[in-house]
């Protein structure tokens, strides 16, 4: 039997990244046309008080380095072709959080002239964070639910950390399935 020991380490560099993906996920931030709102409570995610990192998060600024897109404010006609150049030059694979009713649906700006609508308009989205702006709280939760589908067998310790840094109310909330990756997912 002939061993290909150029698709072994293939496989096996592929499941060191998956696992290090699983439980230190890199965040880029980018705002598409927001108010700014949103954005001060994702910093707020970041102060001593909530501190995301304990979640083995961290917020860096290149999206080759990145494995999830935060995405503040609904898409503008200025802003939809460096989203998109932003989120191909993301690594596979890689998810889409959307903060905020504008980065939903265009929230206060839906039907202005510059606006094109949501980040779906552009991207796909695997976390929708409604509130205008929503909570550190509302913020934790979301990167939570896509951190508990990235690591199913950690999701009580992900509740756990979730409390503790955000208060009890927001734990072991309920996590949509999203089907854009659920391949991807299944293969973890
Ligand atoms: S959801 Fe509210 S706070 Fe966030 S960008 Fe829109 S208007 Fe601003």
């Amino acid at each position: 039997m002939v061993i290909d020991s150029t698709q072994n380490i293939r496989d096996f560099l592929t499941r060191i990244r998956n696992w290090a993906l699983a439980n230190s996920p890199w965040l880029v931030h980018y705002n598409s046309g927001s108010c700014n709102g949103c954005d001060i409570e994702i910093l707020a995610t970041l102060t001593p008080r909530y501190d995301l990192e304990r979640l083995g998060i961290k917020l860096q600024g290149s999206p080759r380095h990145a494995d999830v897109l935060v995405v503040t404010g609904p898409v503008t006609r200025q802003s939809k072709e460096r989203l998109q150049r932003i989120y191909e030059q993301m690594p596979e694979p890689k998810f889409v959080v959307a903060v905020g009713t504008c980065s939903i649906s265009g929230g206060v700006f839906h039907n202005c002239y510059n606006i094109l609508g949501g980040v779906d308009a552009a991207i796909p989205v695997d976390v929708y964070i409604p509130g205008c702006p929503p909570r550190p709280e509302a913020v934790i939760n979301g990167v939570a639910m896509l951190l508990k589908q990235l690591q199913p067998a950690r999701a009580a310790e992900i509740d756990r950390l979730v409390a503790e840094v955000a208060g009890e109310e927001i734990a072991g909330t309920e996590v949509e399935p999203f089907d854009e990756h659920a391949e991807l997912l299944g293969a973890r």
